[in-house]
This record gives C-alpha cells, sequence and structure tokens, in this order.
C-alpha cells in the first residue's frame, strides 16, 4: 500500500486539506495507495512557490540542467522495478509492458539531457555592422497534466523536456495512478534543486484548478473532452496549451495483403495493453477480398491472448483501468451489436472481481457506428469491410480525430496516396507501432496540438527572443 504526498515549494508532504482518495488495483479491486487531495487554495499556494524559483533554474547553465536531468535519469533507473509495479497495481497492464514504459522513459530521459545543451538560433547579418540573432528562452512554469495509460513514459516526456528547457513544473498525474506518479516525482526532486519540481494530486478538479492558475505552460496528455476544456482555460488565462489528446485510429488493410499477417497487426495494434494505447487501432477497414480470412485469424489470435492480472508472468491482456471504463467501453460494443454489428468472440462482461475485459471482435460494422467513430480505448476490434483501398482511405480520413493511422498495402502508390491524403500526425505503413526512439508527432483536430516527444518539444516549452544589434551612431564597432 503505498501512501502518496504531495509536493509544495519544495516541501513533501504539503497540503492534502481536499481530503483522500484512494486506488485500488483493478485485477482484484484491493486498495494500492491512499492520496491526497489538493485544494484549489494549495493549487494556487504551489504555483505561486514554483514562480518563485522559476527565474533560478532560468538562468542555470544549460549544462547544469541537463547534468541534473542524466542524474534524475539515473535515481528513475534506480526505482525502476519499483515504478513499473506501482503502474501494474494501479492500472493493471502486464508488468513487461509497463517496464518497458519505464524503460521508455529513461532513455526519453536522457535524450532530452543530450539535446537541452546543444540548443541555439540563427543568426543573420542584415548588415556589415548590424547582426541579429535568436535565443531560446524557458516560458516559465509549466503545468503537466497526465494520463494514466502509461505513466512513466509520458511524464518522462513532458517533464523532461520542460524542466531541461529551463521551465519549473508542477506535475498531476492522472488520478488513476497518483502513487506511480509519486514515485516518479520522488526520484526526480532528489536530483532537482528544491521547488523547481512540484507534485500536485487529486481527480479532476485539482488539474481544472491548475490549468485555470497564472501558468504559462498547461501541457495534457489524455482525453480530448479535457483537452478542450484546458484550451478553453488557456484562453481565459493567456497560457500556452499543448494538448497531446484522444484519437480513433484507423487500419487500412489493402487488397493482396497476407490475411494472417494482417491479423498479427491487427491484433498487435487493438490488444496490446488492452487496447488503452492512444494510437492503438480503434477500427478496421478491410478489403473484402481478404476479409473473411482476416476476421478467422483475428479472432483466432483474439481468443489465444493469456489473461489475468498484470502482475502475473505471461500475462498478455490485463484487466481495463476501473469498471467505470469497462462500463464504457461494453457500452460501445452492445450499441453496435444492437445497430446491426456482429459479435464474433469477446464482448461479454466476465464474473468475479476486477476489471477484466476480453479480447473481442466485431464483425459488419458500418463507418457510422459510434464504436467506429468515437474512440473506444478497450480491446476491440470493430471491422468494416470496404471494396476498395480508395474508399478505406476515404473511411479513414473521415474522423474527428487525427493522431495516427496505419496502412498495410504491398503496394508503393497505396503506401505514397495513403501518407499524402490521411490529415493525422503520424501514418504507418505496414506496421503499427515501432516508430524511432526521438520521433515527435504533431497531433491534428480533435487528438490535439502541438508537438509530442522529440526535439520538437524541447520547441514547444520554449520561447525565442529576437535580438538586433548595431554600432552605436550607426558606425562600426
Ligand atoms: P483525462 O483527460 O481524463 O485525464 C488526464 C489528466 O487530466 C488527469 O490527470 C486528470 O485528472 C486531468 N483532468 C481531468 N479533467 C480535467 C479538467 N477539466 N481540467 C484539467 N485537468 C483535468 O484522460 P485519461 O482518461 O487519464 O487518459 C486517457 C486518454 O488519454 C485517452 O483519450 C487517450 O487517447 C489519451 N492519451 C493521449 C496520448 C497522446 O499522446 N495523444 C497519450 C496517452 C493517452
Amino acid at each position: 500500500m503505498y501512501t502518496v504526498a504531495q509536493l509544495i515549494g519544495g516541501v513533501w508532504g504539503a497540503g492534502g486539506e481536499g481530503g483522500e482518495l484512494v486506488v485500488r488495483d483493478p485485477a482484484d479491486d484491493s486498495p494500492v495507495a491512499t492520496v491526497p487531495v489538493a485544494t484549489a487554495d494549495e493549487v494556487a499556494k504551489a504555483v505561486e512557490a514554483a514562480r518563485g524559483v522559476a527565474a533560478d533554474w532560468a538562468v542555470t547553465d544549460p549544462a547544469e540542467r541537463a547534468a541534473a536531468l542524466h542524474r534524475a535519469a539515473d535515481a528513475v533507473e534506480a526505482a525502476a522495478e519499483e515504478l513499473a509495479q506501482a503502474t501494474t497495481a494501479e492500472m493493471g497492464k502486464p508488468l513487461d509492458d509497463a517496464r518497458g514504459g519505464v524503460t521508455a522513459g529513461i532513455g526519453t530521459l536522457r535524450q532530452y539531457a543530450e539535446l537541452g545543451p546543444l540548443r541555439g538560433g540563427r543568426t543573420l547579418h542584415g548588415g556589415h555592422v548590424a547582426l541579429d540573432f535568436m535565443t531560446p528562452e524557458p516560458r516559465g512554469v509549466v503545468a503537466a497534466i497526465t494520463p494514466w495509460n502509461d505513466p512513466v513514459a509520458v511524464s518522462c516526456g513532458l517533464l523532461g523536456a520542460a524542466l531541461v528547457t529551463g521551465n519549473v513544473v508542477l506535475y498531476k498525474p492522472s488520478e488513476r495512478t497518483p502513487a506511480t506518479g509519486w514515485l516518479l516525482a520522488r526520484a526526480l526532486d532528489a536530483a532537482l534543486p528544491a521547488g523547481v519540481l512540484s507534485l500536485l494530486t487529486g481527480g479532476a478538479e485539482v488539474g481544472a484548478a491548475l490549468a485555470g492558475q497564472d501558468v504559462d505552460v498547461v501541457a495534457h496528455v489524455g482525453s480530448t473532452a479535457t483537452g478542450r476544456a484546458i484550451a478553453a482555460a488557456g484562453a481565459r488565462t493567456g497560457a500556452k496549451v499543448l494538448l497531446e489528446n484522444g484519437g480513433s485510429d484507423p487500419l487500412v488493410i489493402d487488397n493482396g495483403v497476407d490475411p494472417v499477417w494482417a491479423a498479427d497487426q491487427a491484433a498487435l495494434g487493438c490488444f496490446a495493453n488492452a487496447g488503452q494505447i492512444c494510437v492503438a487501432v480503434e477500427r478496421i477497414y478491410v478489403h473484402r477480398d481478404v476479409a473473411e480470412d482476416f476476421v478467422d485469424a483475428l479472432i483466432q489470435r483474439a481468443e489465444a491472448l493469456t489473461v489475468g492480472p498484470g502482475r502475473e508472468p505471461g500475462t498478455q491482456l490485463g484487466p481495463l483501468v476501473d469498471r467505470r471504463h469497462r462500463d464504457h467501453v461494453h457500452g460501445q460494443v452492445t450499441a453496435a451489436v444492437a445497430e446491426g454489428a456482429r459479435l464474433r468472440t469477446g464482448g461479454e462482461l466476465p464474473d468475479g472481481p476486477g476489471a477484466f475485459y476480453p479480447a473481442t471482435v466485431v464483425s459488419d460494422c458500418r463507418h457510422e457506428m459510434v464504436l467506429v467513430r468515437e474512440e473506444t480505448f478497450g480491446p476491440v476490434a470493430p471491422v468494416v469491410v470496404v471494396d476498395s483501398f480508395s474508399e478505406g482511405l476515404r473511411c479513414a480520413a473521415d474522423s474527428p480525430y487525427g493522431l495516427a493511422a496505419t496502412v498495410l498495402t504491398g503496394s508503393m502508390s497505396h503506401a505514397h496516396r495513403a501518407w499524402r491524403e490521411l490529415p493525422v500526425g503520424t501514418v504507418k505503413v505496414n506496421a503499427v507501432f515501432g516508430g524511432a526512439p526521438g520521433g515527435a508527432a504533431q497531433p491534428r483536430r480533435g487528438s490535439g496540438q502541438g508537438f509530442g516527444y522529440g526535439p520538437e518539444l524541447l520547441d514547444e516549452f520554449s520561447t525565442v527572443k529576437t535580438v538586433h544589434i548595431e554600432a552605436p551612431g550607426g558606425g562600426h564597432w
């Protein structure tokens, strides 16, 4: 059982007058953590305290900030197993996946530690005695509000990039994974000057209070609805808003593709982390000529998964994060079936404790169904049969979201059409996952705004000052 504490103004254990919440293991409902809830007043005080140390951190040498981030990465490495165990206990994912998320987070911290001091700007010589240069500066106070589905990897991206560029950070982890957030903040704080990082815990109301404060950037990774609320708050306060939000990523399967390989890809895209990945495959458009064999193979993959608590070795499909979320997933599946879709496997609520939901394949879906158009965020593969690659692309493009998309095709011209025509941040050809470390993407439409990850995220957390210098009196130096 974890006893989470907040970090406000460099002091651990501060605040928490807003009460306490208990996190339960989604595998068996047992309590995992007790968590203080920040009041709006505590949030305001934390922002004020952070503002007080922002100037010092901003003028700390970039190499010194980078060294601190390397030390922070060491500390996260030392706590890696504890972080992975906490992630699995709080949100249910298989332990090996949780370890992978921690490893990814450490890699991101180190990458930002290396890239931070290398940043510079353009130089222009507008005249013989005139010089213009552009230099990056920190934005100041950053609020980082994060989700539960890959809590360490996601948080390390935002926190690493914001800190190394000289910003102070108020970190608000998800109320479903606060112990993981607390362990991460403890590791990072040990390597940083006091007050540079703050930790606020609690639910949506704490996030909303933070987003409404006088901060310079609100960086949110989470649902589209929350992102929109934060954007509205940013419009009132003037904070820059960076949003990495939900998606409904399509998988388009071309004619001539091996249906068994396509099923492997679809199973990975739909069922990994029980479908709780922002870039999970959420809807499948398969060419009629390969559809039947593809669906048969996908059903086999779904039924072969080892289901169990994430902490048990060999588990491939853990529970969903909680029962509320399971109701959301199941509601979309039952609505699609009521509208004529065919349940081919899964789709039933299991007996017993926890928030387990089986890997589910639903065929005979139509593009208009909510299960297809909206984000499900569960282990569900809705299949729509199309008559041509063009129809598949057209449906894939027709979405309120614009996060990522995958096409499986042996045709180079179809691959090129896909990346040119799909209005999304990332197009993947012949692999549902596996972008290079260090890659960045810009989500579109309901999926957010601004770069997530990569060197580009350092730019998002910086502003640029342009300086124009001439010799006095218009003369020479
Ligand atoms: P969420 O938006 O409900 O919660 C995320 C964070 O926002 C939490 O810390 C929460 O307390 C806070 N929050 C909630 N309401 C708020 C408000 N009104 N104002 C300020 N903060 C508020 O999302 P979630 O359920 O934790 O995460 C799942 C979602 O995250 C999915 O939609 C998924 O696609 C998305 N996601 C996106 C990416 C990406 O890179 N695009 C990555 C991971 C997850």
